[in-house]
């Protein structure tokens, strides 16, 4: 029994009976054992998938209708709460102190939510089958998985490379061909940019599209929930059963959720496709730079217009991004404290303070412990002015350089990442180095800007490196994303007709 890779036909043929959810879920149990060495997931339970995937067909078989995901197996990233599984976000704080780490669901003593997130609930609700938390960096801080308290992901396509971060154990499930879509977070690259280092597609909605009632919070003012698949199609379908106003996320945007799906396919003629100077510069890898072009030449060819541009303060995004996010994190993270959620350490005579930093002490990793100690500096009286107020002043600035790019054109195009995947190992004890890494998507983030990566043709294979993927960044204003979809599926299929490089 062969099963389809792609998302709507599993939904089509599970609804009409050619396949059963539960061979579906078979399928990708299987594939997920066969890639155990990935590490992408934290907690993955046969038991309850196949229950779930039973309880689908019984109802398919009373005659209920199941939903646009039918029988669809999603990989969920760990810093969305479910019920019927653990949520840590990939840290140690999160776990009982007390009780052992296993070598296989390494979080099954982790804490536990006491509902599911609202885009996990609208997931059930369109039919899907929530497969497994997928690792991460802890408290989705990082730009290539390294920094997950369970050990590093491995990227698929080159096992000894980074699959890009933070969400990139949701990467690894869909590039890997175990679940044909997952759930990730992006608070300023962390799906877009591993998904161009795996070679699939990952959206970062606008600020306010998707509800995040059940995320664990990292930057509130950045974070964005959003969907990674094999093909852009997917990936609409999913951002569509998870869009919308929700009542328990007042940051939730009450704007009619568009047709993403019905817009992949759309023709481009004539559309304006904005290439800012300041993405291609100094830093950039000069094979990423090769296959971005070709991209952005196949789309001219396809009857857009190409319109270059600048975008003068894409390069202060690094520097603000780290201000905003690491002091919204300090505050975030100040709930840790051993006395509500997860990991105490206690000590015979130890006053309240020792427990708290005895505790935040153990359960944080050392990325996370600099970004809190960073947050509370820049949030500190006397430098408050300097640092934070500063850094929203210049965000301001960034929105601008969006406002007036989106003046003369419809969409944006740039590359996701100014290198290929790079080593396990090679960016770890840098952070600057790794903090360089998100130049590109940091910029949309602080906009608030809707944006996706799309697979461009993968670099050439040498005799010791594979073909590696390379993202095509797309960016578009708040709440266009169906323009998003328009000119990333038109690509996708421009790609196929190309055909793999010759060698
Ligand atoms: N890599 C960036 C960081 O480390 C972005 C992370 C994210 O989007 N969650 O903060």
């Amino acid at each position: 029994m062969s099963i389809p890779s792609n998302i709507s036909d599993i939904a089509r043929q599970v609804q009409n009976g050619e396949l059963r959810a539960r061979q579906v879920a078979e399928a990708a149990l299987a594939q997920a054992a066969s890639n155990r060495d990935l590490n992408a997931f934290l907690y993955l339970s046969p038991e309850s998938i196949l229950k779930a995937a039973d309880a689908l067909d019984e109802r398919r078989l009373r005659g209920e209708v199941l939903g646009p995901l039918a029988g669809v197996p999603i990989g969920i990233k760990d810093a969305l709460c479910t019920l019927d599984a653990p949520t840590t976000c990939a840290s140690k704080m999160l776990l009982r102190a007390d009780a052992p780490i296993p070598a296989e669901n390494p979080t099954t003593h982790g804490w536990r939510a006491p509902y599911d997130a609202t885009v996990v609930a609208r997931l059930r609700q369109a039919g899907a089958l929530i497969f497994g938390k997928t690792n991460m960096d802890e408290f989705a801080m990082g730009s290539s998985n390294e920094n997950s308290a369970f050990g590093p992901v491995k990227n698929p396509v080159d096992r000894a490379r980074i699959p890009g971060g933070s969400s990139g154990g949701s990467a690894a499930v869909v590039a890997a061909g175990i679940t044909p879509c997952s759930l990730g977070s992006d608070t300023g690259g962390s799906i877009r940019q591993p998904a161009g280092l795996t070679g699939i597609v990952g959206v970062k909605p606008s600020y306010g599209r998707v509800s995040r009632y059940g995320l664990i919070a990292f930057a509130s003012s950045l974070d964005q929930v959003g969907p990674f698949a094999q093909d852009v199609r997917g990936a609409a379908r999913v951002l569509e059963a998870i869009s919308g106003v929700d009542p328990a996320d007042s940051t939730s945007a009450d704007l009619p959720v568009g047709a993403y799906e019905a817009a992949c396919g759309r023709d481009i003629r004539g559309l304006r496709i904005g290439v800012p100077e300041e993405y291609f510069g100094e830093g950039l890898d000069a094979g990423v730079r090769e296959r971005v072009e070709e991209a952005i030449a196949a789309l001219e060819r396809d009857g857009a217009t190409i319109v270059p541009l600048r975008m003068p303060h894409t390069n202060y995004g690094i520097a603000t991004y780290y201000v905003l996010a690491t002091a919204e994190c300090s505050s975030n993270l100040a709930r840790f404290d051993g006395v509500r959620f997860g990991l105490r350490q206690e000590a015979p005579g130890a006053t309240l303070g020792q427990m708290y930093g005895a505790s935040r002490n153990a359960g944080f990793g050392a990325e996370v412990k600099r970004r809190i100690l960073l947050g509370t500096y820049v949030l500190s009286a006397g430098y408050y002015d300097a640092y934070y107020l500063k850094a929203q002043k210049v965000r301001t600035l960034v929105r601008q350089d969006f406002e007036n790019a989106f003046a003369k054109v419809d969409v944006l195009a740039t590359p996701t990442s100014p290198t290929a995947a790079f080593k396990i190992g090679a960016k770890i004890e840098d952070p600057l180095q790794m903090y360089l890494a998100d130049v590109y998507t940091l910029p949309a983030s602080l906009a608030g800007v809707c944006a996706l990566s799309v697979p461009c043709r993968p670099l050439a294979a040498t005799p010791s490196q594979p073909p590696l993927p390379v993202g095509l960044q797309l960016l578009g204003p708040a709440f266009a994303e169906e323009r998003l979809f328009q000119v990333a599926a038109r690509w996708e299929a421009l790609r196929t007709a190309l055909g793999p490089l010759a060698s």
